[in-house]
């Protein structure tokens, strides 16, 4: 057997199977960017050859990290609402006066897709930084066709300018664009944006913001089932502000996730649990925006719905570009277990872009994408905060520089 790449004298957190399928004396061998082999090392297959062998001196291997909650692609700067915040202006308050969400509207049309992508590659370059390798990017600043279409192709874009996947997501309904007409706006996300993005495969997903200060059940509704009948997979922004049924909304659809989740009741992690829909917790903008509700990990333990960390990153309510930090704080405010967390920003956080089939764990056949650690225990990763204990990252098979 010929392959690539073999990376032993490992230990491997897998992320399949049992916990976080620990494999002591562990090897993984590359051959054409994916996994042709991950397991004890002794077990081998007699005769393989590669092309390339690393020792990883005793060092731990888990799977690239995925963040799958991100609105990273924006122009503009809202430092000036962490000042409102703390003068004791709630995010509510500051969207009807015109700022949050529509402050970085007025920046995002202005901006080029030149523009949106030197913005974000810094961005992006933290996670890396951090061991990620598969980045979820959210429209949802351009609340026009035009402004929308060109922060997806920003989006794609960042794969090609970095060694790192991007599942682009198409989130129109976001908010009710400002000075716009509501329902003239929604038919224009139905009728010409969502033939748009699905005849040019700008996303994959197409998510919706279902709250009080946006979109109502019916409306989100009636953008879900035509994102469906394009063959997209659907996520919800639900029940983050107040409990509006958002968990069952999104169970409904058999959406692929629901985040945030704050306030989701019982009944809703049933329905979740029923639909195979992922729970994606954002900690970071429970932090940022104060927020004392925590989701019911309770509940989703008990249901059996598989729970998800993100950073939500954007330029309001979570101003974080770091994914390890984001699962620290899952620990800390949500009590989440360290194995949870992990396989949070792994093997979960895969099912929730419902790319479970490629990426989120080590095991032969998916994509090569790896993060090897200077630790000594998986827990490292989450227990510190600042720059990431990272040896090296690994990208369909090749090592990132
Ligand atoms: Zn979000």
């Amino acid at each position: 057997v010929q392959v690539d790449r073999l990376w032993r004298n490992a230990r491997l957190a897998t992320m399949a199977g049992e916990g976080l399928g620990i494999v002591e004396a562990g090897a993984i061998a590359a051959r054409n960017g994916r996994i042709a082999f991950a397991g004890r090392e002794a077990e081998l297959p007699l005769g393989l050859r590669a092309a390339e062998t690393i020792d990883c001196e005793g060092r731990w291997i888990t799977p690239g990290l995925i963040d799958c909650h991100t609105h990273l692609v924006f122009a503009g700067d809202r430092s000036d609402e962490f000042e409102r915040r703390l003068a004791g202006e709630t995010y509510a308050d500051i969207a009807r006066a015109g700022g949050g969400i529509a402050a970085t509207v007025r920046a995002t049309r202005e901006a080029s897709e030149d523009a949106l992508v030197a913005a974000a590659l810094p961005r992006v370059d933290a996670l890396l930084a951090e061991g990620v390798t598969t980045i979820e990017v959210k429209s949802g600043y351009g609340l026009e066709t035009g402004a929308e279409l060109r922060q997806l192709r920003a989006a794609r874009r960042l794969g090609r300018e970095r060694p790192v996947s991007i599942a682009a997501t198409y989130l129109g309904a976001h908010a009710v664009p400002p000075g716009g007409d509501r329902a003239a706006y929604l038919r224009s996300i139905v009728d010409e944006a969502l033939p748009r993005i699905a005849e040019e495969r700008l996303a994959e997903a197409v998510d919706a913001f279902h709250e009080t200060i946006a979109f109502t059940a019916d409306e989100t509704a009636a953008v879900f089932e035509v994102a469906q009948r394009h063959g997209m997979r659907v996520k919800l922004h639900a029940d983050q502000l107040n409990d509006n049924g958002g968990a069952a909304l999104a169970a409904r659809f058999s959406a692929v996730s629901a985040d945030h989740l704050e306030y989701t009741s019982e009944e809703g992690a049933a329905a979740m649990a029923r639909a195979g829909t992922v729970a994606v917790i954002l900690p970071g903008a429970f932090y940022v925006l104060k927020e004392t509700c925590k989701p019911p990990i309770e509940a989703f333990r008990r249901h059996g719905v598989p729970i998800a960390v993100a950073t939500d990153l954007n330029p309001g309510t979570s101003p974080i570009a770091s994914l390890r930090l984001c699962g620290h704080m899952a620990c800390t405010f949500f009590g989440l277990t360290v194995p949870e967390a992990l396989l949070g920003m792994t093997r979960h956080a895969a099912r929730a872009l419902g790319r479970e089939a490629d990426i989120g764990t080590l095991e032969a056949g998916k994509s090569c994408d790896l993060a090897i650690w200077n630790v000594e225990r998986p827990a490292e990763i989450v227990a510190w905060i600042g720059p990431a204990p990272l040896h090296a990252r690994v990208w369909r098979g090749e090592t990132c520089p």
